[in-house]
């Protein structure tokens, strides 16, 4: 389910993003996954960053350029 529209897509069609530690990690296959579809990858950056601040609230480093990961 992607974290801001959250609707269902295949998991092939999501990014996949997951928590280590306190980092927000692409591609890791380790801890439990956090979706975005492509749709809503393409939206601004701070309602990205809105989404997964609600979803990981341990998270303490989110990073800034959080498109750059995509
Ligand atoms: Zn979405």
């Amino acid at each position: 389910m992607c974290i801001v529209c959250k609707n269902r897509f295949e998991k092939r069609l999501l990014n996949r993003f997951s928590m280590d530690a306190n980092k927000l990690c692409v591609n890791v296959k380790l801890g439990r996954g956090i979706y975005l579809c492509q749709t809503c990858a393409l939206k601004e950056e701070k309602i990205l960053y809105k989404a997964f601040s609600k979803m990981c609230k341990k998270l303490k480093i989110i990073p800034q350029n959080l498109k750059e990961l995509f």
